[in-house]
């Protein structure tokens, strides 16, 4: 049977977005379609129903703005369906259906939306119950950007009491590049592992993925599921939520600085001098601690799984350029996502372009921690041991520190083979710590190879090169 055939007008559109939404349907053969065979049997449907719906429709109404004074056939079908459905939820599915389909189908090819119905009270009935989207350039930029994402959850305040879930991964600069949104009933087991389904199948199908978060029990379970646990993905947990845990139990300011200092640390041996220092004044404190497993929340004990991203901190700044949507319909959420990101992505690219035309090859973080650890790199004396494998001691010169008495004279063992140093630095951050640099600087070897490459700012370009296209602008919602 043709797609197009079908009993009632509702059922028959609701089919049609229902396709539309899960397969390459012609969205061109879809409108001319409606247009001919629809439209003049809505307008009578329409204009018998619109009184009972008056709220829905100046809600509606409110929200949207009409490009012409002409019949505007998506309004149309959206009053249609507010008439023959009753259902506040399903109205939303509808309009986010029409919304987010533009949005793919039409301008943004590649762009992923996933939603899930539940069960209406109303037999034979469905709502909605959460929606999943990832824009096509942020899928393509996180290709180029290090193997971690950073999720959160944050609530909304609109008619829709929902939560906005949110994974952004990192740029070589060190700045949020947004990945995927979702917006569920609550964070549940269920909505997390869904959430995080969604990612691993539809946005990030490589595998060693590191995700940092908050200890959430939902997530927590989402991280042992198929495709995130070990060694395809790896659960950290973010310092901040951690620290501030343990402050509202031990309320001890300076306990919990001090075992803040001991997880950022990159050496097991100066981790565990912290952490027996900590013991001696509170053992309750320490044991807090470590009843968590040590490679979720200390640095050292890592594996460089996180390179450096310590915190969701990322996904909470992403929460600032996401300011006043949490109060939006959810149709006016989505849209502003759009709008924010592509936004965002013309500056990021900008940035990359000015640098570039600079003639910088690292980005800013790298440029600075590259000339630094080259400074501390001069003081250090190296010795080979094996040059095939490219193993060195380095032994590390003596200096002054602001504030310190003295600081130097340790020996580091560097493997370039298996890129590797005994300050752990390389491994954790992946850039050559500055013992690294000194045994290459002394055989002459170009060390550029040893930075992970998402830290060039070619690379960057790559992230933001992919480009958002401007939705059709008939349908067009206000951001209040
Ligand atoms: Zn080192």
């Amino acid at each position: 049977m043709n797609m197009y055939e079908d009993t009632s007008s509702a059922s028959r559109l609701l089919a049609l977005v229902s396709q539309s939404c899960s397969s390459d349907v012609n969205m061109d053969h879809l409108i001319s379609y409606i247009v001919a065979n629809e439209v003049p049997m809505l307008d009578n449907e329409i204009s018998n129903n619109v009184e009972e719906n008056n709220v829905d429709l100046l809600e509606y109404d409110h929200e949207i703005e009409h490009e012409d004074p002409g019949p505007h056939i998506l309004t149309l079908l959206i009053q249609c369906t507010l008439s023959m459905l009753r259902t506040t939820n399903f109205i939303l599915l509808w309009r986010l259906a029409m919304i987010i389909n533009y949005t793919r189908v039409r301008a943004n090819p590649g762009t992923v939306v996933l939603w899930r119905k539940k069960a209406a009270e109303e037999q034979g009935k469905e709502m909605f119950k959460s929606v999943f989207w990832a824009f096509a350039p942020s899928i393509q930029a996180f290709k180029h950007c290090r193997p971690v994402i950073s999720v959160d959850g944050t609530h909304l305040y609109g008619k829709y009491k929902g939560t906005l879930l949110v994974a952004v991964a990192v740029d070589g600069d060190n700045k949020i590049m947004p990945v995927a949104f979702a917006v569920v009933e609550k964070e549940s087991i269920d909505d997390w592992t869904w959430f995080m389904a969604c990612i691993r199948e539809k946005v990030c199908p490589r595998r060693k993925l590191c995700v940092v978060s908050d200890r959430h029990i939902g997530l927590k379970h989402a991280m042992m599921s198929d495709g995130w646990a070990p060694p395809d993905g790896f659960h950290r947990y973010c310092l901040r939520h951690m620290a501030s845990n343990f402050q509202n139990k031990f309320k001890d300011k300076h306990l919990k600085n001090a075992i803040h200092k001991a997880a950022l640390e990159n050496q097991i041996c100066k981790f565990n001098e912290r952490m027996d220092a900590i013991g001696t004044i509170n053992e309750k404190a320490r044991q807090w601690w470590e009843s968590v497993p040590l490679e979720k929340w200390a640095l050292c004990h890592d594996e460089g799984k996180r390179y450096g991203i310590t915190t969701t901190n990322l996904s909470v700044s992403f929460n600032n350029v996401l300011k006043g949507a949490r109060s939006l319909p959810i149709t006016a959420l989505v849209q502003l996502t759009f709008y924010r990101l592509n936004k965002y992505f013309d500056e990021r690219r900008s940035s990359c372009e000015r640098m570039l035309c600079d003639g910088q090859n690292w980005t800013g973080i790298v440029n600075q921690k590259l000339s630094h650890n080259a400074e501390n790199a001069n003081r250090h004396h190296v010795e080979t041991f094996d040059h095939q494998k490219g193993i060195f001691s380095v032994k590390t010169g003596h200096r002054s520190c602001p504030g310190h008495v003295y600081k130097g004279g340790h020996t580091h063992l560097v493997n370039l083979k298996e890129k590797s140093c005994s300050c752990q630095k390389w491994q954790l951050y992946g850039i050559p710590c500055s013992h690294v640099l000194a045994a290459c600087e002394f055989r002459n070897i170009d060390f550029e190879p040893y930075v992970k490459p998402w830290y060039k700012v070619s690379t960057m370009e790559k992230v933001y090169t992919p480009k958002f296209h401007p939705i059709l602008d008939k349908l067009r919602i206000k951001l209040r």
